[in-house]
């Protein structure tokens, strides 16, 4: 096996991000320590990993730095039952993230991102495959496409969406509203038409997932502390220390893999990175997972249904209000609504769950060195597709920590570009 340079890494953060890139470097022989506040083996673990909606989606290029959607945004935010909802207390702490969202919201930086989103989705599910052939997906995975429905009211942002994957050579069947039909039978017929794409899985059990992959690092050698990490820094040339609210760890690199909560981290290094949560929720109607075959996305709403373990989990919607305001129960009754319209049979539910995407104002995530310490990397900021995201993210930045030669352009993913 190559013998690499670096002697040891500390990661922050046990998500999907964080496991992965555990995963990759003990499998380079590099030794590990996960650290996460909580056991990614236990019922509290709960972070955006866990109750996501399960789609590995290497064809969603297109994001939400679109002047057609900003448009839309005051209409949407002054209905309490749309797709997008404010918490107004948190608008002020929210300013420095929109003016960077505003200066992102043109047809040149949307394209920017559509294009370096492309260049690592395109490579994420055969990482995952990568991966898969060493962990049992029995009952964790299916592959029967992902559908996405809408009604005629937004045509002129569909035609958008399909010109931008089409120009980017993304797989995609549009399918008329019978042909939706026929997939999905039990569907009430309340959109005009949708897209398939046909190749596309999606996870029974994220969580499973997950734990699968960590017992698969655990095995292999890699380390986990249960700690809530308090700071960390660079101290010297190849040196770097994790303080927890108990001990002080070094190791020659660490990697800040928090999700939406690293930017309590990169606070510290004198970086600012305008990171901040777009706020999703999730249900479960248990028993019902079987009305549908496949994660079925209704565009117009902003929610989605996927058939998994724990039942019919209904998903989505996006709410800004930061990481400390309490759950919404309007957001709650929202998708308690939009599943109802699509599946009028569906009655009680349980588990209400709220979860932080961790989402930079352009769209794309940061991979690569802090620029003040390069021997911290950062990991985070991967929105709505940090699911999909998170094998190829381990092996890139399990590349940037031995030095590897790459034949992606890394540079769009830099935290230069907010300093
Ligand atoms: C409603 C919803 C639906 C989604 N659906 C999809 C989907 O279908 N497909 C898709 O690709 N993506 C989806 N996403 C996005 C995806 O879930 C996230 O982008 C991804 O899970 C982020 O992974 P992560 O590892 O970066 O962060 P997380 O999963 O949030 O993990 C971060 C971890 O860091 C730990 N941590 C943070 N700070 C500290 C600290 N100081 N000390 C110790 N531990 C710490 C946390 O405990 C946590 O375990 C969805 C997200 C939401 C909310």
């Amino acid at each position: 096996m190559e013998k690499y340079k670096c002697k040891s890494v500390g990661i922050v953060g046990c998500g999907i991000q964080g496991v992965c890139i555990g995963l990759q470097l003990i499998k380079k022989d590099i030794p590990v320590t996960i650290f996460d506040r909580y056991d990614p083996l236990s019922s509290e673990f709960q972070p955006a990993s866990y109750g996501n909606a399960g789609h590995f989606s290497p064809y969603s290029v297109l994001q939400f730095n679109r002047t057609d959607i900003l448009y839309d945004v005051p209409k949407m935010l002054f209905s309490s039952y749309g797709p997008l909802a404010l918490k107004w207390n948190y608008v002020p702490k929210m300013i420095p993230w929109f003016l960077h969202y505003l200066k992102n919201c043109n047809k040149k930086s949307m394209l920017h991102t559509a294009k370096y989103m492309n260049q690592i989705l395109s490579l994420s599910n055969d990482a995952y495959e990568e991966i898969f052939k060493e962990i049992d997906t029995t009952n964790l995975i299916e592959k029967k496409g992902i559908i996405y429905v809408w009604t005629n009211q937004n045509l002129k942002s569909r035609d958008l969406e399909i010109k931008v994957r089409n120009d980017l050579g993304v797989e995609q069947k549009l399918l008329t509203q019978k042909e939706i039909l026929k997939l999905e039978p039990n569907l009430n017929p309340v959109f005009d038409a949708g897209v398939i794409y046909e190749n596309s899985m999606h996870a029974k059990d994220p969580h499973g997932i997950l734990k699968a992959i960590f017992k698969l690092y655990l095995n292999k050698g890699g380390k986990f502390i249960q700690e809530n990490i308090k700071s960390l820094k660079q101290i010297e040339e190849n040196t770097t220390v994790i303080k927890s609210e108990r001990e002080n760890y070094s190791f020659e690199k660490t990697i800040i893999a928090s999700g939406a909560f690293s930017k309590k981290l990169t606070d510290q290094l004198e970086e600012n990175i305008p990171l901040d949560t777009e706020r999703g929720y999730h249900i479960h109607f248990k028993d019902m997972g079987h009305l549908i075959s496949r994660p079925v996305i209704f565009l117009d709403r902003g929610f989605g249904m996927t058939p998994m373990n724990q039942g019919l989990r209904a998903v989505g919607t996006v709410e800004l209000g930061g990481l400390k305001n309490p759950p919404s129960k309007k957001r709650i009754d929202y998708l308690i609504k939009c599943a109802k319209e699509l599946l009028p049979q569906l009655k009680k539910h349980e588990d209400e769950w709220l979860g932080f995407r961790p989402t930079l104002p352009d769209f794309l995530p940061i991979l690569g060195p802090s620029l003040k310490n390069k021997n911290i990397i950062y990991a985070f900021g991967h929105h709505h597709l940090g699911w999909t995201l998170g094998a190829i993210t381990g092996k890139i930045i399990s590349g940037i920590v031995a030095e590897e030669k790459t034949n992606l352009d890394l540079s769009p993913y830099s935290s230069k570009r907010f300093n």
